[in-house]
């Protein structure tokens, strides 16, 4: 039997009053999760609190319950899927690579060097150096889109420069982190990794509280601008990583045939629901007709069924809201003299599925281009001119990432140049997301970045020491 209490300073904690987890594919209750009361924050922000002074001085410690942690994420990868697929959605093979990709960034940064600037008398007899210091209890709030891997991009470099955390997951997807919490009770020691659920105003509770230090959080932009200013009012440090509005631009060189499907899984991985998915394909005149053949076809054979089934490609879009919302942008684009050359409605009966779907004579004024979708749906925008199509790819209040694709990798770089965003490929969507890459947004996409060494400073204090 799955462990759905909460974990607060190492032990398991039910709450008084609980919530309804839904699943997608059949909209009905699968669970219920606890709904973190006052007090039971305050245990454990305190427990936090306390543990941070013990854990931030074993860097081997650290290192090896990281070790220790991945092992154990990928040892439940088994018995977590049906549930992480139960609360969101995706399909079997997605789910497992949640858990092998968290263990793996949990293992990247066990054995990432933080160096600092080593210390040394100067001519006049100074001694200096710079190190970097834990900040204490970090406030880390996740997503519903990718639950575990997400939960492990905060939770592994924070405890790894000496902090201790306490999780907040979304409340559409709570059962999978509350899980991982259970299991790694037995990793951390108390309080190091605390883990916490519930509606808001949970996640305001937490970036207000007094005693976090840091607050890292993933979501939306609108919420995010909240965050900001929690953070700002007791001036917290924070990392947000928002929302992205992401084009690919293929030039006239590229091959068709060939981007086509790498742009589809760039698009349609996860439904859509990725923040750095592709959201808008900008198609010169001359390859458009055929891009938009391939993806159609493309589109037209994905299959689109319950997560937990052998050959199932797409689950179900995640939650009521997101369904209505994708639905509500098709129609209105369709309306608006969009065409759907593939899907373009909701698929009949329970389950809030929506089949991929490609959109052409799409614009900018549409909200389907000018908005984060976050779903199954991708707008395609033929133009003539590449600087236009630079000014149309940056026309966008986000500034995650983006992609330029063309026979010419040179040339492809050049155009890239021009792009603002936090991380832009060519050829390929997504292939700079890496354990050891800077990931973050430009714009309103974000402030600070995740992975990589520069991920580890965001949790971290540089100090200097100097003497006489
Ligand atoms: P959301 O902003 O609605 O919620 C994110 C989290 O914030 C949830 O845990 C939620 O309960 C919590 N929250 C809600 N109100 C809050 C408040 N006032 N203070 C503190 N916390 C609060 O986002 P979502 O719908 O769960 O996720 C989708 C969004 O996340 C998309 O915009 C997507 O692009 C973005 N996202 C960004 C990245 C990235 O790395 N840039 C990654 C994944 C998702």
């Amino acid at each position: 039997m799955t462990d759905f209490r909460m974990t607060i300073n190492g032990e398991p904690a039910a709450a008084d009053a609980s919530f309804d987890v839904v699943n997608p594919a059949s909209t009905e209750v699968v669970a219920q999760a606890p709904d973190c009361g006052d007090d039971q924050l305050e245990a454990a922000m305190s427990g936090a609190a306390e543990a941070w002074c013990a854990w931030r001085l074993d860097e081997d410690a650290r290192r090896q319950a990281l070790r220790d942690a991945a092992e154990a994420l990928e040892s439940s990868a088994e018995e977590l899927t049906p549930v992480l697929i139960a609360e969101q959605g995706k399909p079997v093979p997605e789910a497992m690579e949640e858990f092998t990709s968290g263990a793996a960034w949990l293992r990247y940064f066990a054995d990432i060097e933080l160096p600092g600037t080593p210390g040394a008398r100067e001519p006049d007899d100074i001694y200096v150096e710079v190190v970097r210091r834990s900040l204490g209890v970090v406030a880390a709030i996740t997503p519903w889109n990718f639950p575990v891997v997400l939960a492990m991009w905060k939770i592994a470099p924070a405890l790894r420069a000496g902090n201790t955390v306490v999780l907040k997951p979304s409340p559409l997807t709570p059962l999978t982190t509350l899980a991982i919490g259970a299991l790694l009770r037995e990793v951390f020691p108390a309080g190091v990794l605390n883990v916490v659920t519930g509606q808001e105003p949970l996640g305001q509770r937490m970036t207000t509280h007094p005693i976090p230090q840091k607050i890292s959080f993933t979501g939306s932009t609108p919420v995010g601008k909240h965050v900001a200013s929690a953070a700002a009012a007791a001036l917290k440090r924070v990392t947000l990583e928002l929302g992205g509005n992401d084009p690919a631009l293929v030039l006239e060189d590229a091959d068709p045939a060939q981007v086509a499907d790498e742009l589809f899984t760039g698009a349609f991985y996860n439904n859509g629901q990725t923040c750095f998915a592709v959201k808008r394909v900008y198609a010169h005149t001359a390859i458009h007709d055929q891009l938009v053949e391939a993806l159609t076809e493309r589109a037209r054979a994905a299959r689109v069924g319950d997560g937990l089934l052998a050959d199932t490609e797409f689950g179900p879009v995640t939650g009521a809201a997101q369904h209505k919302r994708v639905t509500g942008l098709v129609a209105e684009a369709v309306h608006a003299g969009a065409t759907a050359t593939a899907g373009g409605k909701p698929l009949d009966g329970l389950g809030y599925y929506y089949p991929p779907t490609i959109l052409t004579n799409a614009a900018h004024g549409m909200r389907v281009v000018d908005e984060e979708q976050f779903g199954p749906v991708l707008p395609i925008i033929s133009w003539t001119d590449l600087d236009e199509a630079v000014t149309l790819a940056n026309d966008s209040e986000y500034g995650l990432t983006a992609s330029v694709w063309s026979a010419e990798v040179e040339r492809a770089l050049a155009v890239a140049d021009s792009l603002e965003c936090g991380q832009v490929a060519v050829n390929s969507h997504g292939l700079g997301v890496r354990p050891d890459l800077p990931f973050g947004g430009w714009k309103a996409s974000g402030i600070g970045v995740e992975n990589g060494l520069l991920g580890v400073h965001e949790y971290t204090q540089p100090q200097v020491r100097v003497a006489p």
